[in-house]
């Protein structure tokens, strides 16, 4: 065993493990990884004691882990996770692409679910060290990157609800991930849910808390069943206000050519700030686009597609980055958006962003870390 050390002075004990795949198996799976299925050789845990802060910082073997029954993350749902990627640059470098915004929501999320904050460096520190000792697991191919999920449990063992747990983990995992369109980008098809809702005023949406999504698999059900590909959430007050669609946030393109503009539902506190999100409001000003934040209704959504103001629909989200949306479908019946068929500003605005994540084009924002 070995040590490195963090920027925050906390030391990661090294443990490395043998490798789980041999070169040609790995190899196979980098050239065709799907999502989240694979996961690299190690893998990052931290934990945290009340009173004595983060500690025990370890790189290990990648390994299922031993958890008493009564463990509280298993009851009471206190958990949260983060997703970015890692990207191979043609100069053979391996990028993150804005990890501290990572970091920073990270942060968000344990304060909402009465979790501890973890320290940007040891959040940075922990992608570091476990990309430093599974670099081999970062796909070459362009389109495939390796998927990171940090991710939070609380680990005090006993089933009384009152109060928070006093010890928690924090750990790293990494998974290689393709490219989300093999054949082209391909439109998906949404079902505006009246039924469900995913988030209401006061509660946490705004988090990437693990009850959420647990929370959204009847909605996604029910959309499959209707014969769409995603669930789109409204408000959960008036169930007419768009907020986002599954797990990736949406934008909505008014007026086409030099006239072109975007807007993204604002955040309410009911969805989540993606980083995508974030990243498209500062690159589409920088193209020419207008972007802002605002309200959009689902009667404004049908009749803006009718007229053709509404020119063209996308969602996006680290997983698919920008996935452009065709059609329509609920209760009152169903439309489309444009021809169906994914939009130039769409298209326009993934090119752009997909190649400063890969490194074809220069990275104006400092984004890539
Ligand atoms: N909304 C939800 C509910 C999500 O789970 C995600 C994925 N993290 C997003 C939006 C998009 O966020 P990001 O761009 O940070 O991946």
């Amino acid at each position: 065993m070995n040590s490195s050390t963090t920027t925050s002075g906390l030391a990661f004990d090294i443990q490395l493990s043998q490798a789980r795949k041999t070169p040609q198996q790995r190899a196979e799976i980098l050239e065709n990884p799907g999502f989240g299925t694979v996961f690299t050789d190690h893998m990052v845990t931290i934990r945290y004691t009340e009173g004595t802060g983060w500690h025990d910082a370890r790189l290990e073997p990648y390994a299922p882990l031993q958890l008493d029954p009564a463990t509280a993350a298993l009851h009471y749902a206190q958990e949260i996770f983060e997703g970015l990627k890692a990207y191979r640059h043609p100069d053979g470098s391996i990028a993150c692409f804005r990890p501290d915004v990572n970091a920073t929501r990270l942060n968000t999320s344990a304060r909402r679910i009465a979790m501890p904050d973890l320290p940007e460096e040891l959040f940075i520190g922990s992608i570091a060290t476990l990309l430093e000792h599974d670099a081999d697991w970062v796909p070459t191919t362009p389109g495939n990157s390796l998927y990171l999920r940090p991710f939070m449990i609380a680990t005090d063992v006993g089933l009384g609800v009152n109060n928070p747990s006093r010890t928690y983990l924090f750990l790293v995992i990494a998974s290689p991930a393709g490219s989300y369109f093999k054949g082209g980008v391909a439109p998906v098809t949404v079902w505006l849910s009246e039924d469900y809702t995913r988030a209401a005023p006061g509660g946490t949406g705004a988090a990437k808390f693990a009850g959420n999504y647990a929370a959204s698999f009847a909605a996604q059900s029910q959309a499959v069943e209707k014969g769409c590909d995603q669930v789109v959430w409204l408000d959960a007050v008036e169930h007419r206000w768009v907020e986002e669609m599954g797990g990736m946030n949406l934008f909505f393109v008014f007026g086409s050519g030099p006239e072109a503009r975007i807007m993204t539902p604002e955040l309410t506190g009911t969805l989540l700030p993606g980083v995508t999100r974030d990243s498209l409001l500062k690159l589409a000003p920088e193209l020419g686009v207008p972007a802002s934040e605002g309200r959009l209704s689902t009667d404004q959504w049908r009749e803006g597609a009718a007229s053709g103001e509404l020119t063209e629909v996308f969602a996006c989200g680290t997983a698919a980055v920008i996935t452009p949306v065709g059609h329509v479908k609920s209760e009152q019946g169903e439309f489309t958006i444009g021809d169906g068929t994914p939009g130039p500003v769409t298209m326009r605005l993934r090119e752009e962003l997909v190649g400063r994540q890969e490194g074809t084009r220069a990275d104006s924002d400092g984004w890539i870390h």
